[in-house]
């Protein structure tokens, strides 16, 4: 079988928890946390860097830290993961979802504005795939209207937005290291801060609400309850294991890039002949090789492909459903009738295919033929599935 993701190891995973756990320190914040949170800092020129638990976490710092309260709007994709919305939601926040863009799944920038009302409190674009959104629009919008912009970055890391890090462009940004990331650590996040005003709020709301970090630089002899927060410091432990990931990533990025452009140019000409549309990366953005994804026309098709690969034992998935007319978003009464048409089109018609480090040669040249052998032009489909359904009762 080939999985559709594997998470990788380097090698030095082990080795550096075992040194953690002898350290004697194996709570947050200590050897391995501030070497992570360093790197960040350095590479991606951010104000403050800090570990979190997960990305849902940093999502969940977001809103403390920008001080959510009940009837406050957020505006967030409907094509994303369901954290984007949910830590906002917690808080007592309304979610206003935005579609997708006509060429790629990232928020469609062009209907932003008509989204701003006067209780709009922050705007969170999601880099879909890793490639950026266009922030020169949304921050331009966000100054204009006085509004804060976190970036979801859950899945961009070492991307780019005309050459900036990705992350490092709206007041705040979570990233995830999840083990179906590029980087992982099985469980595990970034806040990223740009604006220097949440600095300081930021580390008490993530030492429990205590100036705990304080008082462990020295700076104040006691330490006390200062503000809201939780416990959003991972252990020592994980930031180990990301450490041994972190010494690694440009082999890491350069291994899944190598990937992504195989299929680009050996899927080329078969997706142009039976008109499914590969991933686009506009001009502004760079590839972090997080996914390779294919658009069908229609969701017969996807559903064709995904059988014919399964019965050569090759695992492709379907991504997110729309958020705006879930189950949760029904029962909150939100306004499900509301035409998301892009956002319904992908949750349909996007599939992703294998791509992690370990991906042989042999087994992706199994996907491309697998995918190249398919002609959707012969194959007769019950174009609806729900007519299929049908069928199949009827019989
Ligand atoms: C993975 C992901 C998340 C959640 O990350 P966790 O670390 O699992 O909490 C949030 N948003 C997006 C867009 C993601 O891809």
């Amino acid at each position: 079988m080939i999985p559709f993701n594997k998470p990788y190891l380097t090698g030095k995973e082990m080795h550096y928890m075992y040194q953690a756990v002898y350290s004697g320190k194996i709570s947050g914040n200590g050897i391995y946390t501030k070497k992570c949170q360093s790197f960040f800092e350095d590479r991606y020129d951010l104000k403050k860097a800090l570990l979190t638990t997960s990305c849902t976490d940093a999502l969940e710092m977001c809103a403390l830290l920008i001080g959510i309260k009940p009837g406050d709007e957020i505006i967030v994709p409907s094509y994303t993961f369901v954290s984007t919305a949910l830590a906002f939601v917690r808080q007592g926040a309304k979610i206003v979802f935005a579609d997708s863009r006509g060429d790629h799944p990232g928020i469609a920038e062009e209907c932003l504005e008509s989204l701003i009302t006067s209780k709009t409190k922050a705007i969170v674009p999601v880099h879909y795939a890793g490639v950026a959104c266009d922030m020169d629009k949304i921050m331009d919008l966000a100054d204009q209207y006085n509004l804060i912009v976190i970036e979801d970055a859950a899945q961009a890391i070492e991307s780019t937005y005309k050459e900036k890090p990705l992350g490092s462009i709206g007041h705040l940004a979570a990233f995830s290291f999840h083990e179906t990331k590029n980087i992982i650590s099985g469980e595990g996040g970034l806040l990223a801060i740009n604006d220097e005003r949440f600095v300081g709020r930021a580390e008490i709301i993530w030492e429990k609400g205590t100036n705990r970090a304080e008082f462990f630089r020295g700076e104040v002899n006691k330490y006390e309850w200062k503000d809201t927060g939780s416990s959003f410091l991972p252990s020592d432990m994980t930031a180990a294991f990301l450490w041994a990931q972190l010494e690694n990533i440009e082999d890491i990025q350069k291994r899944r890039r190598s990937v992504w452009l195989r299929y680009h140019k050996e899927l080329r000409s078969w997706a142009d002949y039976n008109n499914i549309r590969q991933p686009i990366v506009p001009f502004y953005a760079s590839n972090n090789a997080h996914m390779y994804y294919l658009c069908f026309q229609r969701e017969a098709d996807r559903q064709l492909v995904i059988d014919r690969l399964k019965l050569l034992e090759i695992h492709t998935v379907s991504h997110y459903l729309s958020l705006y007319n879930s189950t949760y978003c029904k029962q909150q009464g939100y306004d499900t009738d509301q035409e998301l048409p892009m956002s319904d089109y992908y949750s349909d018609c996007l599939l992703r295919l294998p791509l992690y480090f370990e991906l042989e040669d042999t087994e992706q040249e199994k996907v491309i033929k697998a995918l190249t052998a398919i002609n959707l032009k012969k194959e007769t489909i019950i174009t609806d599935r729900k007519h299929q359904k049908l069928v199949a009762k009827s019989t």
